[in-house]
């Protein structure tokens, strides 16, 4: 029999796994602080596609994609949990008063059909409601009621006049409230629905992880996949690095906006977020690999934006990072993507993964100058 050459093998996306396991990741509730199960279903998933990963204490995971080389450590990384909701008071009419779950306006949840998970282990559905929900009742005032997390109120769909009554369905002060994704294809490849971001960036770094394995290409060096459970609270990639990488790619959502510069059928590479400029080096990699490989793509900067990279490098790791993403318009609000967007990132992914670390010296944590690189200057002449 003839030896197949795998290491020249063309690595194919399968779009219909990608917008498969969109849909499957969408339907699965996540707000963060409630994400076993979305982490039992990732875990399966990579079981199927034979990718070896292990779990921290509270679930963030660390797959790996093994190569021929291990150092310097390099990974890609999305987060699974979303955005959503907690109970915070059992009102005396019956109602729920809710905090957000990560950073989201009101404006965003007024309507929005709700599961809440009771303590007692059951679920009661709901809609988010502003305190003045009819014009039948208040008239002209329910255009006037100002818009915040205080001004809203969930209905739930039980008998329920008082506090007691919410009290005997079980429902207590810091039950979980997740927020129904309604999901929608269109024939022309939008996506709409909520919690996109990160949903979107997981199904496309599991669709890369199918890609490399269905074509049995040989990495020339390993690659992380990680999955942290706290990225919309803030402390994402902070607890998951264990000082063995030295190079991260986050996966997240461009701000696609008429003020900003991000594509929503394409990828967009963020050049500096709120924490700061990302590293030179690896982003340049980044567009690199779309010039080469002829993706779509353009680059932005994020006013008001944190990922998980941010909380890696506050949590001391010295690690290059760097943030591409697939685009959101609306982001944590009525978002939208398109699937040309999560294709062409899925296939940078793919590329990147298949690639090696951009700086070999990264494999020790302090060392002499030898290696390091250089970023271009004009030259200076001195004296
Ligand atoms: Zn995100």
């Amino acid at each position: 029999m003839e030896e197949q050459d795998v290491s020249k093998t063309e690595t194919t996306i399968d779009l219909g796994y990608l917008t498969g396991m969109l849909r499957q990741l969408i339907e699965i509730p996540s707000p963060s602080g409630y994400t076993d199960s979305i982490v039992h279903f990732v875990g399966e998933e990579l079981e199927r596609l034979s990718v070896p990963f292990e779990l921290t204490r509270r679930g963030a995971i660390r797959a790996v994609l093994k190569g021929e080389q291990e150092t310097p450590g390099r990974g890609i990384v999305a987060h699974l949990d979303t955005l959503g909701a907690m109970v915070k008071k059992l009102k005396s009419n019956g109602r729920l008063e809710v905090a957000p779950v990560g950073n989201w306006s009101s404006r965003f949840a007024e309507g929005a059909r709700v599961t809440v998970f009771t303590s007692e282990g059951k679920t009661c559905r709901g809609t988010i409601l502003p305190l003045k929900a009819s014009g039948h009742a208040y008239d002209k005032e329910i255009d006037t009621q100002p818009v915040g997390w205080d001004h809203v109120e969930v209905r739930v769909d039980e008998f329920s006049d008082n506090a007691d009554d919410l009290l005997q369905i079980g429902v207590r002060v810091g039950d979980y409230v997740a927020v129904d994704p309604n999901y929608e294809l269109s024939d022309n490849g939008f996506i709409n629905s909520r919690h996109l971001d990160n949903k979107a960036g997981v199904a496309c770094m599991l669709a890369a992880a199918q890609a490399l394995r269905q074509s049995g290409h040989v990495l020339n060096q390993s690659c992380y996949l990680l999955f942290t459970i706290f990225e919309e609270v803030g402390s994402g990639a902070s607890s998951i690095l264990h000082g063995d990488i030295a190079e991260m790619v986050s996966i997240d959502n461009a701000t696609v906006a008429p003020i900003q510069n991000s594509l929503e059928a394409g990828i967009t590479i963020c050049m500096m977020d709120s924490s700061g400029p990302f590293d030179y080096h690896l982003t340049q990699r980044l567009i690199d690999l779309c010039d080469a490989n002829e993706l779509k793509y353009s680059r932005d900067i994020f006013n008001h934006y944190r990922c998980d990279a941010a909380s890696a490098v506050e949590a001391g790791n010295d690690i290059r990072t760097a943030l591409v993403c697939y685009g959101v318009d609306g982001s944590h609000g009525y978002e939208r993507t398109h699937q040309f967007s999560l294709f062409e990132l899925t296939k940078l992914l793919a590329y990147y993964i298949r690639g090696e670390s951009i700086v070999k010296r990264d494999r020790y944590d302090l060392g002499p100058m030898k290696g390091f690189p250089t970023q271009p200057l004009p030259e200076i002449s001195i004296g």
